[in-house]
């Protein structure tokens, strides 16, 4: 039977309750639990596929083609496992199937109501998931006392009850914040949100402080002796340079023991030192390089999260630090392109739309022409045709996602995506495979003749001009089995520009960079370093 482990928020969203998650599976892992991970999302939305990321971050995508939170990509990351769509429950999905089942007569004579008929739906969800694993971590998105977790919250408090003690435990993440004037670490926010979750049925077993420095004594004290959980069950999560610390900081204060002995589940040493090891890697990169981001939603980070990681974990490798210099693609159409000239690489990322469409364009342009180290993702590989079209062969081109008459759609969408209507869902997502071109450069870094990479996109290499561009120099180095989709581009004479329909930042992990991004930063070091 699988075990429960429930994670809520407390007094503010953004406290990096994914990371502890993520953190708390690893240290199990570590000890060969099987583990599993569900994002629970309170929002309508039935996926994250249509949300716009400057509102929610990235949006990421599983192999089996979900496009969800961004928490499920750091789940992955930590615990190094594939997800599916599965894994993360929105109040809309569960409305759907609630709804569905209405009107199919499932609930015949009966009045269909928040519980127990929703309730039950969440918890045949989570148990669904669970099943087969050890144990299953369960994320619940917002802060405890939203209108909109309220069903989530009811349907754990039921889970336990039904479960019993020793088979589900909570965790309750909070805010310390430390009052300016006083130095103090404030435990009132902390109280507060303990007696919300009490009031719905809950009491956490443990408490994880997030503070911008490690709780002290009296603070753990303090939690433990209002919000009623003994002192060993306070942790600490302090600011750290590296999220990849976070596992090791928890372990250190004995988060595992704790949480296995609540489980009855027996406890053994891992064996961290790989862990720490990438670790102390990330955290002292000697080699400084400049990367330009040249977006869309460059004001915020998170909108990117897995391309920042994907860096994290090829500079590990490389003994190299990214610094990451944020360019707003429309900046480059009015400033000019100086801001490129003092980076060592330039990186375009997926995107949707117009905006800033000319100035991503210019800044392909300056990286071929210069022989900047260059990376295209999706949007930036579509646009890097577009470029090498009007630049090099001089076409009057551009994708039709942008230019529905333009005299030559060298972007365009293939049949299948004739006529869709509806936006949810209905691109071409998840893994699929790609085969790579022996001797390319693409076939240097995979090492491979067929890779599987995640993909979200509409459109595509028109097929009519595929000849045209090989015959200028593009070379295509990967593509789908079809042998119709173009999957990664590459120019021979260029030290490294490649572009790919897929996006790489998906899969990658820590001590497993993805290949693209491997060999990317490599090569800005050779250009900065020789
Ligand atoms: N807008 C492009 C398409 O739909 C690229 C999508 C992306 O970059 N993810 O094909």
């Amino acid at each position: 039977m699988p075990k429960y482990i429930i994670v809520t928020g407390g007094v503010l969203s953004g406290l990096g309750k994914g990371i502890i998650t993520s953190s708390i599976g690893f240290l199990l892992k570590k000890r060969d639990y099987n583990i599993t991970a569900i994002k629970i999302d309170p929002y309508l939305n039935c996926d994250a596929g249509t949300m716009n990321p400057f509102q929610h971050g990235e949006v990421f995508v599983l192999d089996d083609g979900g496009e969800v939170d961004l928490d499920l990509g750091n789940y992955e990351r930590f615990l190094d496992v594939n997800l599916t769509r599965e894994n993360n429950i929105t109040t809309g999905k569960v409305y759907k199937n609630v709804i569905e089942k209405e009107r199919r007569g499932d609930y015949l004579g009966k009045t269909v109501q928040i519980v127990p008929h929703i309730t039950d739906e969440i918890k045949n969800w989570i148990r669904r998931v669970a099943e087969g694993h050890d144990i299953c971590i369960v994320e619940i998105g917002g802060t405890v006392g939203d209108i909109e977790s309220m069903p989530f919250l009811e349907a754990v408090r039921q889970l336990y009850l039904e479960e019993g003690e020793g088979n589900v435990v909570f965790v309750h993440t909070t805010l310390v914040p430390i009052l300016k004037v006083v130095g103090e670490q404030k435990t009132k926010p902390t109280q507060h949100s303990v007696k919300e979750l009490r009031a719905i049925g809950i009491t956490p077993h443990i408490i994880v402080g997030r503070c911008n420095e490690p709780l002290k004594k009296e603070t753990k004290e303090k939690i433990s002796l209002f919000c009623n959980v003994p002192h060993e069950a306070v942790f600490s999560s302090p600011d750290v340079e590296s999220i990849y610390e976070i596992p090791l900081i928890l372990e250190k204060q004995g988060i595992t023991k704790y949480i296995l002995k609540k489980l009855n589940l027996p406890y053994k040493d891992a064996n961290l030192k790989e862990w720490e090891d990438f670790v102390e890697r990330i955290k002292k990169g000697r080699k400084k390089i400049n990367i330009a981001m040249v977006g869309k939603y460059t004001a915020l980070g998170d909108s990117y999260l897995s391309i920042l990681e994907a860096f994290r974990h090829a500079s590990a490798e490389l003994d190299a630090k990214v610094n990451v210099v944020w360019i707003e693609a429309e900046d480059l159409e009015t400033n000019g392109i100086e801001r490129l000239e003092k980076v060592d690489a330039i990186l375009v990322p997926g995107g949707f739309g117009e905006r800033g469409v000319e100035g991503k364009i210019r800044a392909i342009g300056y990286a071929r022409e210069n022989k900047i180290p260059f990376l295209g993702i999706c949007f930036g590989f579509q646009l890097s045709v577009v470029e090498y079209g009007r630049n090099v062969i001089g076409l009057d081109c551009h994708s039709t996602e942008i230019k529905a008459n333009t005299p030559h759609p060298i972007i365009t969408i293939l049949p299948e995506q004739y006529g869709i209507k509806q936006l949810g869902g209905t691109m071409r997502l998840g893994a699929q495979p790609i085969i790579i071109k022996e001797g390319t450069l693409a076939y240097s870094l995979y090492k491979k003749k067929k890779i599987y990479e995640r993909h979200r996109h509409r459109y595509e290499v028109n097929p009519e001009y595929i000849d045209l561009l090989e015959k200028n120099g593009l070379v295509f180095s990967g593509i789908a089995e079809d042998k119709i989709r173009m999957e990664i581009l590459e120019l021979p004479e260029h030290p490294y520009f490649i572009a790919s329909q897929f996006h790489p930042e998906f899969k990658s992990r820590p001590l497993k960079p993805a290949p693209l991004f491997y060999g990317f930063i490599k090569s800005a070091i050779e250009k900065k370093y020789g």
